[in-house]
């Protein structure tokens, strides 16, 4: 071979390598283009040369450096980015004004107070001019036979121009407005979730919390609120939502899990740890995406069991946590679950828009955190257990998603104003961090994506009263933790400091936050090898 021809053989393979590059780039640079299995984690051939060519040419080749430490270490340890990096701040922080939905959408002339759904006649006057409104109606929403996977309507209510007492154990509407001129005209969609009280049911809680406080005596029983917002790393919501931030760690003294690690690359096995203690390979020796997912005995029984109401709100009804493809449940998980009205906004075209995160013109956070706190509001001096997952916000958009911070603020300060807050423990959380994207493509980006965040929050008096509690979940903020232990410290809360075991079995997966957690390497922490962050080497 001559020299002309090694040079043409050269630049042959050097094509080679670009257009496959580019290949790749195109179909999982954008999120609506790279559908789940074929993200950044998942694919493993454009891990390895994006990996190699991004991160070790930076780090070791051009610097002429020994591999860091965080690549050798024995123990699962994460290297120190600066977060703040002005580099990195143009590429991971966009727009943080306040996500408003309404400004092109129909206006929202209506809302709940209670159990009546009433005409907002202010926004009528402002929308229409007054007078010029015709009449509203409604119709129920229920969850369809069998799987949960379709909905069905009830007629449409008689008309209605003020106010209508909705029956006691309606659960989600819609709603419909008409102008006068021209008349039969839709003015304003909207949709409604609400919480019945459902008073058959209030004997059968009672008589559990009972049967658990004599039974079992655990020592105290706080609310558990859990708000997830997907694929949000730590240090993004350092950068997206710094006074956020600030409000949790200065003014409620809340715990931020700095080394908070995943158990898989996308929210299916890191919720499962979470919510049921087990992992996904553990699971596939029994179970696969065509088998109903109730199998997976999320903690939601365990919590109902023992007379806590239960709340599960995850938006997303066909590319959700639980829901992708053919993998769903038959049953709902929890007393509320608001599946059956995104299913039905889901089904209202032009309803659901700007890529998700506007449900009719209110933003999804929003309409979410107004679910769980009409729960609260409901039952606030009884116990609960709940668990909102919010997707689309953070997930695709990560960039904007300090869009939806005064959404989270306002939610803290009612909870704090209305004294919920000091009986119930808060997380606010991820399930790992961004999985596609300019920034993922960094060095920052691909650390990040294994560093989800976590918040805890405490009511004070729980802190004070056990300090070494306090303690161990300070020092534990300093260490690998997964959802695993998440999961384990939930239980050891449910049954805190009973007489008996608790009444089911607990998986020996994970070590609960409450006890100080050793250092770990990433095979004891159950944290898949194809995740780690010294997978490099
Ligand atoms: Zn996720």
């Amino acid at each position: 071979m001559n020299r002309m021809q090694r040079r043409r053989l050269v630049n042959g393979g050097v094509l080679l390598v670009i257009v496959f590059l580019g290949f790749t780039l195109s179909k999982c640079f954008w999120p609506n283009r790279c559908p789940q299995g074929t993200d950044l984690d998942t694919n493993h051939s454009f891990l390895d040369l994006k990996s190699k060519l991004s991160h070790l040419e930076r780090t070791v080749f051009n610097t002429k450096q020994t591999p860091p430490s965080f690549l050798t270490a024995k123990t699962c340890t994460f290297p120190n980015f600066d977060p703040f990096d002005p580099a990195i701040i143009k590429i991971a922080v966009g727009n943080k004004t306040t996500l408003r939905c309404d400004l092109d959408f129909m206006p929202l002339l209506t809302y709940i107070d209670g159990r009546n759904l009433k005409v907002n006649t202010t926004q009528v006057d402002i929308s229409l001019g007054t007078g010029n409104l015709s009449h509203c109606r409604y119709r129920n929403i229920t969850g369809g036979p069998f799987d949960y996977s379709s909905v069905e309507f009830s007629d449409w209510s008689k008309t209605f121009r003020e106010s209508v007492a909705l029956e006691e154990d309606i659960e989600f509407i819609e709603v419909e407005c008409f102008r006068r001129k021209p008349y039969n005209v839709s003015i304003s969609k909207s949709y409604f979730s609400l919480v019945p009280r459902r008073k058959h049911l209030e004997k059968l809680y009672n008589v559990r919390l009972k049967k658990r406080s004599i039974e079992y005596q655990p020592q105290e029983t706080l609310n558990i609120v859990m708000v997830g917002l997907d694929g949000l790393s730590r240090h993004q919501f350092l950068r997206a939502m710094p006074g956020m931030y600030t409000y949790l760690t200065k003014t409620l003294n809340s715990f931020d899990f700095t080394m908070h690690g995943q158990l898989g690359p996308a929210s299916l096995p890191n919720l499962l740890g979470l919510l049921s203690g087990s992992t996904l390979e553990e699971v596939s020796e029994w179970w696969d995406f065509a088998q109903p997912e109730d199998a997976f005995d999320l903690m939601f029984k365990h919590f109902e069991n023992a007379g806590y109401r239960t709340l599960f709100s995850e938006n997303n009804t066909k590319h959700g946590a639980f829901y992708w493809g053919n993998r769903k449940f038959l049953y709902p998980q929890a007393s509320f679950w608001d599946r059956p009205v995104h299913l039905a906004m889901r089904a209202d075209k032009g309803y659901i828009r700007r890529n998700g995160v506007c449900l009719g013109s209110r933003p999804i956070s929003e309409f979410q955190l107004h679910y769980l706190l009409d729960l609260i509001g409901t039952f606030s001096d009884k116990p609960a257990f709940t668990f909102t997952w919010i997707d689309k916000v953070s997930h695709d958009d990560t960039p904007n998603v300090g869009n939806i911070e005064e959404d989270l603020f306002k939610f803290y300060q009612t909870l704090t104003a209305t004294g919920y807050l000091n009986r119930t423990l808060v997380i606010l959380f991820s399930d790992h961090g961004q999985r596609w994207g300019k920034l993922r493509l960094t060095p920052n980006g691909y650390v990040d994506s294994r560093n989800p965040f976590m918040m805890f929050t405490f009511p004070p008096w729980f802190l004070k009263k056990y300090p070494y509690l306090a303690n161990n979940l300070r020092e534990n903020t300093r260490v690998l933790t997964t959802h695993l232990d998440t999961h384990q410290m939930l239980l050891d809360l449910l049954y805190f400091k009973s007489k008996e075991h608790p009444p089911f079995y607990k998986s020996r997966k994970g070590l609960s936050l409450f006890k100080r957690l050793p250092d770990r390497t990433c095979n004891e922490a159950h944290i898949p090898s194809t995740i780690r962050l010294h997978l490099l080497l």
